[in-house]
């Protein structure tokens, strides 16, 4: 990936940076929405789609990644991706990283030291991976001073012998090396089932499925909007076709319940939509197109 200066969204008086950890193309797209995946609808769509959506072998791009959003008194993260030295047997493709993530960090403004709160979505391997750094063969929090803030569900679930099965095997040991050491640093933060305000600014929204208990952000400041919708949607594709899940998704008859549901609301008003996991920038707008949705990139 070449570095370059990050885009900054204005939203009310906040701003609002990504800061990509990695971006991930040749991935097969009848693979990665298993048993949803129509090669009709790339063959009649393909002249109108978003370009970057997919490589030159007709391949999906997807990111991983994290928002840094920053108001005139905090430095707020949402999600911290996958992390570096990572131990996950299970899950080779994204263990014992080696990658300049804190250097794209502070190239977006930010020093670990500043962070004062770490929003998360949910507890998945992509979205808590910088919580926690290694240091001296130990695991310690990458940002000392902040509040980890998180749904409860995602913690009772993800600490429990429920979510080591074979549905979650890309999880195996994500909750030991990359949430228990900020739990045992008491710098943790839960948010309850129902979800709610948080800053003032925020609102965790409750869209499981994906999850057990994910929780998409709202961000309203100056009677503008944006909305953090965690992986409620993988790649574009899904705003077209809200009833293709992605192979991650866990519960998946409630993964359309809350994908639709989060189309509809932001397709009839002016919402930034900030996705985790999109190509390009990973910003856009969705809108109404006849009877489904599309994706603009901003
Ligand atoms: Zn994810």
């Amino acid at each position: 990936m070449t570095t370059k200066i990050p885009k900054v969204y204005q939203v009310g008086d906040v701003t609002v940076t990504r800061v990509t950890e990695m971006m991930l193309g040749g991935i097969p797209p009848e693979v990665y929405f298993p048993g949803s995946w129509d090669r009709m609808f790339l063959e009649e769509n393909r002249d109108s789609l978003p370009s970057g959506l997919i490589d030159g072998n007709s391949q999906l791009i997807v990111s991983i990644g994290t928002w840094v959003v920053k108001t005139t008194n905090h430095t707020i993260l949402i999600d911290t991706a996958t992390g570096n030295d990572k131990n996950l047997p299970l899950n080779p493709d994204l263990a014992n990283l080696q990658l300049p993530y804190l250097k794209r960090l502070k190239e977006a403004g930010v020093t670990p030291e500043e962070v004062d709160y770490v929003l998360l979505t949910h507890l998945h391997v992509d979205h808590v991976g910088w919580n926690t750094k290694l240091v001296d063969g130990k695991w310690v929090p990458t940002f000392p001073n902040a509040k980890y803030v998180f749904p409860l569900a995602e913690q009772e679930y993800y600490s429990s012998e429920a979510s080591h099965n074979k549905a979650n095997e890309v999880n195996f040991n994500v909750y030991e090396e990359s949430v228990l050491p900020v739990v045992e640093a008491g710098l943790t933060q839960t948010i309850g089932p129902e979800g709610g305000h948080f800053l003032e600014i925020f609102k965790f929204i409750p869209t499981p499925g994906h999850s057990i208990g994910q929780m998409s952000i709202s961000l309203k400041s100056d009677g503008e909007e944006a909305l953090f919708g965690a992986d409620v949607m993988h790649h574009p594709f899904q705003v077209f076709n809200p009833d293709w899940n992605s192979m991650y998704c866990e519960f998946t008859d409630q993964a359309r319940i809350s994908r639709l549901r989060v189309l509809e609301y932001i397709a009839d008003r002016p919402v930034i939509y900030f996705s985790t996991h999109f190509p390009e920038s990973a910003a856009g707008y969705v809108t109404r197109n006849g009877d489904g949705y599309k994706w603009d990139f901003i």
